[in-house]
């Protein structure tokens, strides 16, 4: 049984995990998409100007380094990524965490799931749905191996991961629908030199039975048309949140936020929440407070599981 399970990885999340781990605590850290970082994602190469620590950082470095500190432990505070929680049971002694991996039994639960669960950007192809070789994630680099792959997209997760495939795959293929890519210069001269990139171009049709077998490119300016033979298609838009009504997980509300106390305790007693779902007065939604509410939160479960070994800092 876990002594607590963060519900959501993004910055605040991501913090309370090292922060559970520096206090020992027996925790898990659960996120519904396949990437940690939340909302930072979607702003990866945007500057963040007001980080305690930092003149100015990226984004995408901040998650890079939120995720250095906690690595250390992640053996310890283990991470499921693509784990959705859907429901909260309460039981005499404990809780149960309803996820799409299982049910997760917990002696308290800190929910720092921001403004909701982010969802992949699908293909909006006709019968892309169906298809059996089309991926929004990549689990095992190595079922690759020796493939013709196409990957899309011009984000660092589209590059990053063209680079990573290459290093399995046959032949990479990196397509894009504009002339310049939205990712570091660096790495994308590295997956011109390693493997094919074809701009700017936009997918047109899926062609196969079951699974894509050629995938048919139109040249955005002189609207011509290529085929690709390929044995797995990858899709690298991005992702949406998805909104999240908060009132389901049976917690008092505000405009769809949880109402929590100092101690980042919500109306139910061992459920604790942080970050940009959370609402009290003076209330900012920013990643310097979701990260001081890390704190306050896993001090206070940490507190409340273990009084004794709990050090105060005397005022
Ligand atoms: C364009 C833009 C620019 C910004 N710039 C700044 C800035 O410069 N400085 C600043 O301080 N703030 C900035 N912000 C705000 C900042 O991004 C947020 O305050 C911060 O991301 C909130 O962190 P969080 O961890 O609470 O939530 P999020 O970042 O939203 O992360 C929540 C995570 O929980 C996961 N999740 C949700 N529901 C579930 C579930 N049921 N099961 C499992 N996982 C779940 C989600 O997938 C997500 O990964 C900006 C926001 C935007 C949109």
């Amino acid at each position: 049984m876990y002594d607590t399970i963060i519900i959501g990885a993004g910055p605040a999340g991501l913090y309370a995990a090292t922060s559970a781990a520096m206090h020992k605590l027996n925790a898990c850290i659960i996120e519904s998409a396949y990437e940690f970082g939340g909302t930072l994602n979607l702003y990866k190469q945007k500057m963040v100007y007001d980080m305690p620590g930092f003149v100015k950082i990226s984004a995408g470095d901040l998650i890079d380094h939120l995720y250095q500190q906690y690595k250390p432990y992640e053996s310890e505070v283990k991470m499921f990524l693509n784990c959705k929680a859907t429901e909260i049971n309460t039981l005499d002694t404990h809780y149960e965490l309803v996820t799409n991996q299982g049910i997760f039994k917990t002696k308290t639960i800190l929910l720092a799931n921001g403004g909701g669960m982010f969802e992949p950007r699908l293909l909006e192809l006709e019968g892309a749905d169906a298809k059996s070789n089309i991926y929004y994630n990549v689990k095992d680099v190595s079922y690759f191996k020796d493939q013709e792959l196409v990957v899309l997209g011009g984000g660092d997760s589209a590059v990053d991961w063209a680079l990573t495939l290459s290093e399995v795959a046959k032949k990479v293929t990196l397509v894009h629908r504009r002339p310049d890519f939205r990712a570091h210069e660096v790495n994308v001269e590295k997956i011109r030199e390693i493997g094919t990139v074809l701009t700017p171009y936009t997918p047109e049709a899926l062609v196969g039975y079951d699974k894509v077998d050629y995938l048919t490119l139109k040249h955005t300016e002189d609207q011509s048309q290529i085929e690709l033979k390929l044995d797995a298609l990858f899709v690298f838009y991005g992702s949406n949140p998805a909104k999240t009504s908060m009132d389901k997980w049976g917690l008092d509300v505000e405009n769809n936020l949880i109402k929590v106390a100092s101690d980042m305790q919500t109306s139910k007693k061992g459920i604790y929440a942080i970050g940009n779902s959370v609402t009290y007065l003076g209330k900012r939604k920013m990643i310097v407070t979701g990260l001081g509410e890390a704190a306050t939160a896993i001090s206070a479960i940490s507190q409340y599981l273990y009084p004794e070994k709990t050090i105060t800092y005397k005022h």
